[in-house]
C-alpha cells in the first residue's frame, strides 16, 4: 500500500461528475456544486452552463435539477 504524498490529492482523486460519473481531472474546467460535488464540463454545458475557458470561470451556472445530490 502506497500512501506517500496522497494527502494533497485526495479530494481531487475522489472527485467525479455527479451526473455521468466521469473522473474530474481538471477542476478548473469542471463546475463545483456548492455541496462539494462536481459536474464535468460536458455535463455542465449540456445543462445550460456557460464556461469562459479564457478566464476559467463560469458565466452561467448549469441547471442542477434532477441530479441526485448528496445532502451537504
Ligand atoms: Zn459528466
Amino acid at each position: 500500500m502506497d500512501t506517500t504524498g496522497a494527502d494533497d490529492d485526495l479530494e481531487l482523486d475522489l472527485a467525479i461528475c455527479t451526473a455521468c460519473g466521469a473522473d474530474i481531472t481538471d477542476e478548473a474546467s469542471a463546475y463545483g456544486i456548492p455541496n462539494g460535488e462536481w459536474l464535468c464540463l460536458g455535463c455542465a454545458v449540456a445543462r445550460g452552463g456557460r464556461f469562459d475557458a479564457g478566464d476559467e470561470r463560469w458565466l452561467a451556472a448549469p441547471d442542477l435539477e434532477g441530479l441526485a445530490l448528496r445532502p451537504s
